[in-house]
């Protein structure tokens, strides 16, 4: 396959990559946007966008239990963690359709696929090659945890198995460490947690 130029070539379709690409589109210039998992990135699939539904889901149990304040009556009868699922995949992947539409409908260039920087301007995904006259990197982040604290997926969880959990937790402890990081842990681990903090200073 031939090695396609771009005048903009941007790195991972997260909310950075993709309003990179779209901009750039707008302004008339070639672009091309690789991604190695889904465009749209953590916040459409594993941050903004799913946790605003669990919370609007969270708003509406809250409201039923208190509906009697406002002359209302309605009885909570449980929470269908399977529903509110469901309902919380269905808000993103109806955005998700969205975004893929638009920059389709931009003219943008999807590469799909791990992009390694192999040059100053040049990107490759597999045993392809691309440049772009202005190369963007906006693969974002993950999540990691602290010394002394493993994330087992079962205690020690992060955002992204909070966002699948099955069952709504007995109760959370929420602490943000500054400068804005922010740690959610079942109540409990308290301890292990200011000790791991002391160990890291
Ligand atoms: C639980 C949670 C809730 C949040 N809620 C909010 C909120 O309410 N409001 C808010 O403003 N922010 C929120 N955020 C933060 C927001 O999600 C991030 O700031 C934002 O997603 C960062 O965008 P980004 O483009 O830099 O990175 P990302 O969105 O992480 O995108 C990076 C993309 O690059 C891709 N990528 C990485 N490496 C490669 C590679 N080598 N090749 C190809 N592709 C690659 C990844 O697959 C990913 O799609 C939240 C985050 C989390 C985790």
């Amino acid at each position: 396959m031939a090695d396609a130029d771009f005048d903009v070539l941007v790195l991972g379709a997260g909310s950075g990559g993709y309003a990179c690409a779209l901009r750039a589109a707008q302004l008339g210039l070639k672009v091309g946007l690789v991604e190695k998992d889904h465009l749209g990135g953590t916040c459409l699939h594993v941050g903004c966008i799913p946790t605003k539904a669990l919370l609007h889901a969270a708003e509406i149990a809250d409201n039923t239990r208190d509906s009697a304040e406002f002359g209302v009556r309605a009885t909570l009868e449980g929470i269908d963690m399977a529903g509110v699922n469901a309902y919380k995949d269905g808000v993103v992947a109806r955005l998700f359709k969205g975004l893929t539409g638009l920059i389709k409908g931009r003219g943008i260039t999807v590469i799909e696929g791990a992009g390694r920087l192999t040059g100053p301007r040049e990107v490759t995904v597999g045993e392809t090659s691309y440049t772009g006259t202005h190369v963007v990197l906006a693969s974002g982040s993950y999540a990691r945890s602290l010394p002394g604290l493993d994330i087992d997926g079962e205690r020690v969880i992060t955002s992204e198995h909070a966002l699948r959990l099955e069952r709504v937790p007995a109760s959370v402890v929420v602490r943000e460490i500054p400068p804005g990081t922010m740690v959610v842990y079942p109540r409990g681990l308290d301890e292990p947690l200011a000790q791991a903090l002391e160990d890291c200073g």
